[in-house]
């Protein structure tokens, strides 16, 4: 048996008819669904690619996307998401350490594709191109499902780079049982059957949207609609419809949607069963959505490593301002500084591990143990459970910044800002702010006065950087707060940033 592969096919069996996918004037009924999947399967089987090789998608959300995150997982590939926001030289690493066999491209991401064909040996070809590849399968014969992959419980299903604190990404292998067994807890959690209806915000080279929402959906014979990138209007248009009864989206698309789109929320009735996760989220924002729309949205606690730590349900117990309870296929602890497991009710880092967490990163083409040196995968969050049940997630050990729910690794940014001619150091901090969660500042010591501008220091990220990245502001500092090794204190210089903050809304006032 192919055990995630399973979920289409037996949806398949169960709703031929039903429609499975919907992208703009687009549809498929599982049947039709299976059946593009079985041609892209044979299509990429007919390259010479066998179990366990690994192929990639690379474009905003859309219909091909999913057909081949499907044909991936039929065929016992190994599929790579990546974001095409990525510029070479941030992707270069990702490629380096992946070993491709297959990009699947589109328009917006082929240039960056095709400048690193030449230094790795994967196939390229895009969805655009109507003389392309999957064009070519999509028209061509179908196979039989007997060519499926039989696939173990630990066979790895999909490959997430997500950047550690030193900002080189790390691949993260999750397994077919990891995937099942997170899959069968969102539709326990959500109750989710073949009446629903269920909107992708999220884009699809971050796991939440293929793994946390469409598998899960597509397990229980549901609809998925496509939102090719997070747009308000279109949220609000999609919603309407087709009648959406759930969608997963990050705090700062909550705050956007309570904020501009009130009146559009109070007729969202359809809607049932909402989630979030990525960043903290306000009890106020929380309650605010739910007397606007009448839904429930549940609070989520996850890591791409460790799927869903803790999460609310449905008909749970809830408390605001925790994000649910500790699951059921993973175990957590807190501990403190020196590893030792804190009492009841104190803060300490959470700690994981389990069916539904890595058991290494992918290194040297294989998932390495050794990656988790004592067993477990370190969140670099700290929590606290309250009445030994309840996680409240208070702060982030790391210092990683989430900016509208995107993850800015400090290191990457850093790294980047040095190289300039101008800088003698520098560091980077996120800065509250109440729609995006966190926005990044770079405090900037220069190597003379007049060394760089903001400006010049701007346009030299943004040609090396997604622009989500890019520092919203920077401060020319004289010096920076240091420890007595020489380590930039970031409490430290998080505490100025405040200071200053306060000092300006002052004289605004
Ligand atoms: P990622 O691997 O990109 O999904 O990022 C995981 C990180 O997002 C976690 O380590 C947390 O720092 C943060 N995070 C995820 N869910 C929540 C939540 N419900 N509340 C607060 N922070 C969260």
């Amino acid at each position: 048996m192919n055990i995630v592969g399973d979920f289409l096919t037996r949806s398949a069996l169960r709703f031929p008819d039903k429609t499975a996918l919907v992208d703009g004037e687009i549809s498929f009924t599982y049947a039709q669904l299976d059946d593009a999947v079985n041609r892209v399967a044979a299509g990429m089987r007919a390259l010479g690619l066998v179990p366990g090789d690994r192929v990639a998608y690379h474009g905003n959300n859309r219909w091909e996307l999913v057909v081949t995150m499907f044909a991936a997982i039929q065929a016992g590939f190994i599929l790579v998401p990546l974001n095409v926001m990525l510029r070479p030289a941030e992707l270069e690493h990702i490629l380096a350490e992946s070993g491709l066999r297959l990009i699947l491209t589109t328009a917006e991401g082929e240039a960056t594709a095709r400048a690193l064909q030449g230094r790795f040996s994967y196939e390229l070809s895009s969805y655009d191109d109507a003389g392309g590849l999957f064009a070519g399968w999509m028209k061509g014969g179908g196979a039989t499902p007997e060519a499926q992959a039989n696939r173990r419980p630990d066979d790895i299903l999909a490959l997430f780079f997500t950047s550690g604190t030193t900002g080189k990404p790390k691949g993260a292998p999750i397994d077919h049982e990891f995937v099942s067994h997170l899959a069968h807890s969102w539709v326990i959690a959500c109750r989710y059957t073949s009446s629903e209806v269920y909107l992708v915000m999220t884009p699809m080279f971050w796991a939440v949207a293929p793994i946390h929402g469409i598998l899960p959906v597509v397990l229980a014979g549901g609809t998925v609609v496509l939102m090719n990138r997070f747009d308000l209007d279109k949220c609000c248009e999609l919603v309407q419809k087709h009648r959406v009864t759930s969608f997963f989206a990050v705090p700062t698309m909550y705050t956007l949607l309570i904020d501009k789109k009130s009146d559009a929320l109070a007729a969202m009735k359809s809607l049932r069963v909402c989630s979030v996760a990525g960043a903290p989220i306000s009890a106020e924002v929380v309650s605010k959505f739910e007397s606007l729309t009448g839904a429930t949205l549940l609070n989520i606690y996850g890591a791409t490593e460790a799927g869903a730590i803790s999460r609310e349900m449905l008909g749970a117990p809830r408390r605001p301002g925790c994000a649910g309870t500790l699951g059921g296929t993973i175990e957590a602890k807190l501990v403190d500084a020196e590893g030792r497991p804190v009492p009841p009710g104190t803060a300490g880092e959470i700690l994981v591990r389990g069916l539904t967490a890595i058991k290494g990163y992918w290194q040297q083409g294989r998932v390495n143990p050794a990656s988790l040196p004592d067993g477990w995968f370190h969140t670099g969050d700290i929590g606290v459970l309250e009445d030994g049940f309840f996680l409240r997630i208070v702060d982030r050990a790391k210092d990683m910044i989430i900016t509208g729910g995107a993850n800015i690794y400090p290191a990457e940014v850093e790294r980047v800002i040095a190289a300039h001619s101008g800088v003698q150091m520098c560091a980077l901090i996120g800065i509250p702010d109440r729609v995006m969660g966190e926005l990044p500042v770079a405090y900037v010591v220069l190597k003379q006065p007049g060394a760089a501008t903001p400006e010049a220091l701007e346009a030299f990220c943004r040609d090396q950087l997604s622009s989500y990245k890019v520092p919203r502001h920077f401060v020319i500092v004289e010096s920076l707060p240091l420890t007595p090794t020489g380590k930039i204190q970031k409490v430290e210089l998080r505490k100025i940033a405040g200071q200053t903050a306060a000092a300006a809304a002052a004289k605004r006032s």
